[in-house]
């Protein structure tokens, strides 16, 4: 069965779609069959991979309100092994559109349960808010891997991202755990990027991932070739650290489950 996480943050610009592209990226490398669902309107995740949808072409909306198939609506990529379920325009309104339909939370797992078994990872690139497409990621997914930028104030907001993940699993999906902490654009050069790393760790403890992705122009520059870093350019210092997270995340999904309720 698949293993689905949503790469949640609501805070702007942490690094959720870098994750996304090139986490997905080196899960295909190693041999996984990965999916990335771009679930943001903005369409990021869409764009950096290469992929321009006509406007007829169906899209993770078409999929949520029941119009395509999972099927249907995924494109291959440039990258062996990696599909995208695009994002489009559409998802802009999704959270007004939706409001008012009944199990509204449940539209994404509903597609899931219908999507058979392609897959051996299923990545969810979230949008920045805590709203109906974050949430339908959260209740569909299995974990959620949360990118932080080690230049800001890291620990302002994560208590909002936690407090919608325990009500989430009060109410919405029982099973749902933190893949990880992930520290992103660090620069050990600055005593700022050092101090949110120790009281990430001080505070989440084993829940901060091992691997550190650092600040990379690569990382940053790749996108606007619609490639992944690793396509772009293997040995830089991002493409190298994305290898190394999708090696620690599929180590920790290899160890027994430890308890949601102890995350
Ligand atoms: P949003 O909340 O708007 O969806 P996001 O959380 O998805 O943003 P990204 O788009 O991944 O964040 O990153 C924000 C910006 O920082 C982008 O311009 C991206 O290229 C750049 N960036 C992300 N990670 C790195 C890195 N490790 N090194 C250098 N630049 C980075
Ligand atoms: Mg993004």
């Amino acid at each position: 069965m698949a293993n689905w996480i949503a790469i949640a943050n609501q805070k702007g610009g942490v690094g959720k779609t870098t994750t996304a592209i090139n986490l997905s990226a080196s899960l295909a490398r190693s041999g996984r069959r990965v999916l990335l669902a771009d679930s943001d309107p903005q369409a990021n995740a869409t764009s950096g991979l290469g992929v321009a949808p006509g406007p007829e072409e169906p899209s993770l909306y078409d999929v949520l309100i029941g119009a395509a198939s999972f099927t249907d609506a995924v494109v291959s990529t440039a990258v062996n092994g990696l599909d995208l379920l695009p994002s489009s325009r559409d998802l802009a309104g999704a959270n007004v559109e939706l409001a008012g339909v009944a199990g509204r939370e449940r539209l994404l797992e509903a597609a899931r349960s219908a999507s058979g078994s392609d897959y051996d990872e299923v990545l969810i690139d979230c949008p920045p808010a805590l709203d109906l497409l974050t949430l339908n990621a959260l209740v569909a997914s299995d974990a959620v891997l949360i990118p932080i930028h080690c230049e800001y104030f890291a620990l302002e907001g994560l208590s909002a991202l936690m407090g919608t993940m325990q009500s989430v699993r009060e109410s919405l999906n029982p099973k749902l755990s933190v893949a990880g902490v992930l520290l992103t654009m660090f620069d050990s050069r600055l005593t700022l990027s050092r101090q949110v790393a120790a009281e990430l760790r001080e505070h989440f403890d084993s829940l901060v991932l091992r691997t550190v992705i650092p600040r990379n122009v690569t990382l940053a520059e790749a996108p606007s070739h619609g490639l992944p870093a690793l396509e772009y350019d293997l040995r830089c210092k991002g493409a190298q650290s994305y290898l190394e997270l999708a090696e620690e995340i599929l180590e920790r999904a290899r160890r027994p489950a430890e308890s949601p309720a102890s995350r």
